[in-house]
């Protein structure tokens, strides 16, 4: 799970644009914006672009906005490449969380607009669309991928059906690639007892991996029962 978005950076302006560039592709939606992040890619100084969007409904979700394929106080992606232009040299990359970056097409080219200045690329996914991972992986230098339950178990927490199967795949992918990653899963309780826990890591122990990180749920931000 991505942590919570800020609200807007006052630096970039939230215009709604049109969903198409002048090159014709499609325009990144941006959701939110952090200016400075020390822990969105652990051990880089980063800033973090929230993609508008996902396709899943965790009841944790810190980010319910985030949530419609299109917002309703999107940010201006010229504004924000105007912004990190200001901020080249002082910042080691960008982060690309979300929401879910890989719903959307644009993700590609919002990647490339970003690093002709220079920037390292994370990404954080919860791994929904393995084909479109598997085009975005080579572009990026670090994935921080999102566990949330032993993959038999992911409709629970997703509520979409078929998700366990799609992460699956998008883990093994990760795994293929040779990209750095880090896989963290946020434990609720009230979703993920012990038991649950532990057959995340049975799953994760047949691959070979050996670090995963558990992080406490918080209720903040979350929507109403
Ligand atoms: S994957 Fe779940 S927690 Fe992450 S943005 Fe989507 S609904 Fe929210």
């Amino acid at each position: 799970m991505a942590r919570k978005a800020n609200s807007p950076n006052a630096d970039i302006s939230s215009k709604s644009p049109s969903n198409v560039t002048e090159t014709g592709t499609e325009r990144f939606r941006v959701g939110g914006f952090e200016s400075l992040s020390f822990c969105d890619w652990p051990g880089e100084i980063v800033a973090t672009v929230f993609a508008q969007g996902c396709p899943w409904d965790c009841p944790y979700c810190h980010n319910p906005h985030l949530l419609p394929a299109i917002g309703s106080n999107e940010l201006d992606w010229t504004d924000l490449l105007g912004f990190l232009e200001t901020r080249r040299g002082l910042l080691d990359g960008v982060v690309f969380s979300g929401g879910e970056p890989t719903l959307q097409r644009g993700l590609g080219a919002a990647i490339a607009n970003i690093r002709t200045m220079g920037y390292r690329i994370g990404l954080h996914s919860g791994g929904p669309y393995p084909q479109r991972l598997a085009a975005i992986l080579p572009l990026v230098d670090w994935v921080g991928f999102d566990i949330k339950a032993a993959f038999t178990d992911y409709d629970r927490i997703t509520r979409v059906p078929g998700s366990g199967l799609k992460a699956r795949k998008s883990l093994e992918l990760v795994l293929e690639s040779g990209v750095d990653y880090e896989l963290r899963t946020t434990i609720d309780p009230s979703l993920l007892d012990d038991k649950a826990v532990a057959m995340i890591g049975a799953e994760l122990a047949a691959y070979g991996i050996v670090s995963h990180k558990l992080q406490k749920y918080r209720p903040i931000g979350i929507r109403a029962a």
